[in-house]
Parts: C-alpha cells; sequence; structure tokens
C-alpha cells in the first residue's frame, strides 16, 4: 500500500476526492502550456495504483487513455463550474454519465478475504465517474472550491468547519502565499 501522502509516484492529491485529484493530472492547467502527466498508458495505470484504486497495475490500452482524458475534462469543467455556482454544460455530463454506466470492479468473499474481479481501466474510470456524480450532486458540492494560489488550478473539497479554506494545500501554495506576504510587507524597511 502507497501512503496517503499529498504526493504519489508524482501526482498531487490534495482535493480530498478522487475525481478531483484525476483533474489535477494535468498540472499547470492556466499556463499557455499545460503540463499532461497522462502522456501514455502506462502513466493511467500508475495514477490508478497512486490513487489507490488497485494494487496491480491494470492493461491500459492507447483508447483507455482517450477515453481517461475525456473523462477527466468533463469532470474538471463540471467541478470547476460548480465552483462557481454553475451547472456545467449537458455535453459534460453526458461524458460522465456515460462512463458511470459502465461496469466496476466486483468484490468476491473468499476463503483468504477479499478479492476485486472485473479490475480494468474501464472499469476504474466507471469508479471514477460514479465518485463525481457522487461529489457534484451530494452535499459537497457547495464545497468544491479552486485554490487561490497563484497560477494553480487545483479543485478541492473544502471540508474545513469554516467552509473558508483558500489552498490547495498548506505546505504548497499556503506556504508560497504566506511568504510572499512577509516578502510584500518587508518590501523598502
Ligand atoms: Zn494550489
Amino acid at each position: 500500500m502507497i501512503p496517503m501522502t499529498e504526493v504519489r509516484d508524482g501526482f498531487k492529491f490534495r482535493g480530498g476526492s478522487l475525481p478531483l485529484d484525476f483533474a489535477a493530472t494535468l498540472a499547470a492547467r492556466l499556463r499557455a502550456e499545460p503540463r499532461e502527466l497522462l502522456a501514455t498508458p502506462r502513466d493511467l495505470g500508475r495514477w490508478f495504483v497512486a490513487a489507490g484504486l488497485t494494487e496491480k497495475a491494470v492493461r491500459v490500452a492507447e483508447h483507455d487513455l482517450v477515453g481517461a482524458r475525456e473523462l477527466r475534462e468533463a469532470l474538471y469543467e463540471l467541478a470547476r463550474a460548480r465552483a462557481r455556482g454553475k451547472a456545467g454544460s449537458d455535453a459534460d455530463r453526458r461524458i460522465v454519465n456515460r462512463h458511470a454506466a459502465a461496469e466496476t470492479p466486483v468484490p468476491q468473499l473468499e476463503e483468504n478475504g477479499l478479492r476485486w474481479t472485473h479490475v480494468a481501466a474501464t472499469s476504474l474510470l466507471a469508479l471514477l465517474a460514479r465518485a463525481g456524480i457522487d461529489l457534484l450532486s451530494g452535499a459537497m458540492r457547495d464545497r468544491i472550491r479552486q485554490c487561490s494560489g497563484e497560477g494553480c488550478a487545483i479543485l478541492f473539497v473544502d471540508t474545513s468547519r469554516s467552509g473558508h479554506r483558500k489552498w490547495c494545500s498548506m505546505a504548497g501554495c499556503g506556504n508560497k502565499a504566506k511568504v510572499a506576504t512577509f516578502r510584500e510587507r518587508n518590501r523598502g524597511d
């Protein structure tokens, strides 16, 4: 098992929700040249493991990668719209719904405990799509935020009691902002 830290195998997990962490696999979205972290089918396989969706890497084909990116962008657009109090587009909802309708992994009880069957790229994407539907239709949908960090496009679920969390990560963007404020204050002293 990979420990549940904020960065795993080069991928960021700051969203408090897998669909939002999945959206973060297109890094630096606000820059002129975003960075594609799912560049190859193997990258998607690595993300599934880093996300804790499967322990063993699954086989990922080129068309799975195309589908994954399509689902990722739909989840990102819908979550970003929600963060602004909007519903997002029907086209994006159709993409998420289509992925969610696919078969998911199946738990089977065996002599030695639990064994998952039907673990494949499409079924793991179906899990992600369903988690996205849960998030975008549930009680936390009004707690989806975009990080206030400069140039940071990461979306996260604000689980703070006050509901005023600003940063995707206190150690990352929160700390950078603190340092910037400190510099600002001490300029010209
Ligand atoms: Zn951030």
